[in-house]
């Protein structure tokens, strides 16, 4: 990652160049194509302007016709003309491949989120460079412009000046590194800062993000008022705002200082190459034209240097940090899969599985083993933190184990192939999904490739199976109500969302079913009826239910009983009731509420 961190410019430029120019290599070969034309006319309009003054020179001499000056002032008012419509085209060109390009860097980043391992959103780091990667994406193809600028513009008119400048006296060659070198040196200056600040204020924006949601997006709001926490949330804004304000000003300040040294040292440049324009002018080295020439095409090439390095990649400093993000982001390891297909995904088997959150201290669980047979219903229960979340993502194939392996029906997961491995799984989460959609995209969605032909009395009966009751006065529009607030939908209480996302779950063609808590927002009356339903439904169905829900116990053939990341029970619930102090020890402390 270190090695990536230092990737300079070119490198990245190098990296970028092939992504963008797939974009649409016909466009982007006509672009840099006029840019080209663009140098060569520069350079032109410098010989047409020398020529001109000549003449006008000859005219006062009297050597020369007053036609022939006017000549010479008509092809360089013509050049002029034609530099500025190759230019317009180029620019045209340019405005239209940043916006395709654009689109296309975003798919690229989404496709990359879709292809990482789901336990990298659990890492910090990764998370910091998604962020930044795409604030990064449309910068890509700015750094291939400026590049493609410099090797096709700048670089052929430089090279171009300087052999012109050769040409007229070898001694002239010296104001290309006048022009040259103070600007790159304080671009490269000002870069390394920029991109210093940028690591600095990764986090600290993050944060800033989250405190504004806390205080403005509808999830957060009304807990954060009703908290009377607004003021906290808001004096941890304006301190974290703040904290980014004062280290973007000292990096601006840094950086204006270097432009200040910079500027003084070129000025010094420019007068130095006037005198000695004069006294070549004066020695008669050089005509009055070519003194012309060479002084307004300094100006220029100063001007272009300035555009170049203070402007354009300096543009590009203050956003390489995210470009880097952006390409560190698409080389973070994706999720392997494996080439073995597996049909019935109904027998379960963990062998001293242990995992451990990134960055955590502690792992999640401790060499848990047991064996599922096919159609067998599974309560996990144990008390908070002992590890029954983490359990079902690593079953659901969603972390990987660091120790240990999870078969199904004999197969590891990690050799599974992808189609396979979350096929025939349903399941609700606890914190389960309220999307802003339709109630029946909210359900069909579980079957994504399949959410167009929905069936309508399918999806009615894993609604009546959820318990979801339609109130027809609210739903209008039956199962083509928009559920959503924000864009001016109807919206459900919370046990309401619950049961749609048991209804999602029930929807989603499975063999295999894993419930985290799915009954937690939903009262206890209701919730045996949808236990029952479950079990009518379930048939010959896997299941495993986390759940501290009597009602879900009694049903299950087994319960498993976690205690700080490992199994220390299992057994029916009654046998453990027997068997397990631990167990009665929990069971007693909620069952007061219950009984
Ligand atoms: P349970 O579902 O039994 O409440 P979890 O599986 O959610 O328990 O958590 C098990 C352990 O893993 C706890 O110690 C918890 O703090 C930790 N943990 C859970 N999620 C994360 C996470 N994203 N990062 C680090 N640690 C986590």
């Amino acid at each position: 990652m270190n090695a990536q961190n230092n990737e300079s410019l070119p490198r990245l430029f190098l990296r970028s160049l092939p992504q963008i120019f797939r974009v649409s290599p016909r466009h982007f070969i006509i672009e840099y194509i006029f840019t080209f034309l663009d140098a060569l006319m520069l350079v032109f309009t410098t010989l047409s302007l020398q020529d001109f003054f000549d003449r006008v020179t000859g005219l006062v001499g009297g050597n020369i016709s007053l036609n022939s000056v006017l000549m010479s002032l008509a092809l360089f008012a013509l050049l002029k003309i034609l530099d500025e419509a190759i230019d317009g085209v180029a620019n045209f060109y340019g405005e239209f491949y940043a916006g395709k390009s654009g689109k296309k860097m975003m798919n690229l980043l989404n496709q990359k989120v879709d292809r990482l391992p789901a336990v990298q959103f659990e890492n910090p780091d990764v998370l910091d460079q998604m962020n930044q990667a795409y604030r990064g994406a449309y910068d890509v193809r700015q750094l291939v412009h400026v590049f493609m600028d410099i090797l096709c513009l700048y670089i052929p008119y430089f090279v171009f000046m300087g052999i012109y400048l050769y040409r007229i006296q070898s001694i002239l060659l010296l104001i290309l590194p006048l022009v040259f070198t103070p600007v790159l040196a304080s671009h490269l200056l000002r870069s390394r800062y920029y991109t210093k600040l940028d690591d600095q204020t990764v986090t600290l924006r993050r944060k800033e993000e989250h405190y504004k949601e806390c205080l403005t997006a509808r999830p957060f709001f009304k807990e954060t008022r009703a908290l009377g926490a607004s003021h906290f949330f808001l004096s941890r804004y304006t301190l974290t705002f703040k904290k980014i304000q004062q280290l973007r000003y000292q990096t601006d300040r840094k950086s204006q200082g270097v432009e200040l040294v910079a500027n003084t040292i070129s000025l010094a440049g420019y007068i130095g190459i006037l005198v000695l324009l004069i006294s070549l002018l004066v020695q008669g080295r050089i005509t009055v034209g070519a003194f012309s020439a060479v002084l307004t095409a300094t100006l220029e090439m100063f001007n272009l240097m300035e555009e170049v390095f203070n402007s354009r990649l300096n543009e590009l400093s203050a956003t390489a940090g995210q470009i880097k993000k952006y390409f560190r982001f698409l080389d973070v390891p994706e999720q392997k899969y494996g080439s073995i297909h597996v049909e019935g995904k109904k027998a379960l088997v963990l062998n001293h599985v242990s995992f451990t959150y990134p960055g955590a201290s502690t792992p999640a669980l401790v060499d848990v083993s047991f064996h599922q047979h096919p159609g067998e219903t599974i309560a996990i229960v144990g008390e908070n933190g002992s590890g029954k979340t983490t359990l079902s993502k690593l079953i659901l194939g969603l972390y990987t184990p660091d120790e240990g392996q999870i078969l199904l029906d004999g197969v590891s997961l990690a050799d599974i192939v992808k189609d396979d491995l979350y096929k025939n799984f349903s399941c609700v989460f606890q914190n389960f999904q309220c999307y802003q959609l339709t109630l029946r995209h909210n359900v069909t969605i579980s079957d994504f490739s399949n959410m167009h032909d929905s069936d309508d009395t399918q999806v009615w009966d894993a609604l009546n199976a959820a318990g979801f009751h339609v109130n027809t006065e609210q739903m209008t529009q039956g199962l083509d109500t928009l559920i959503s607030k924000e864009f001016a939908g109807t919206d459900l209480s919370r046990g309401e969302w619950q049961r749609l996302s048991i209804a999602r779950a029930y929807y989603r063609p499975h063999q295999f079913i894993v419930l985290d808590e799915p009954t937690a927002a939903i009262d206890p009356f209701e919730e045996d009826r949808i236990y029952h339903d479950f079990m009518k439904l379930k048939k010959n169905h896997s299941a495993i239910i986390i759940t501290h829900r009597l009602g879900a116990i009694k049903l299950a053939d087994r319960v498993l009983l976690m205690k700080e990341g490992k199994l220390v029970g299992e057994g029916t619930h009654e046998i453990l009731l027997l068997e397990s102090p631990y167990y009665r020890t929990l069971w007693n402390a909620q069952s007061k509420y219950w009984q």
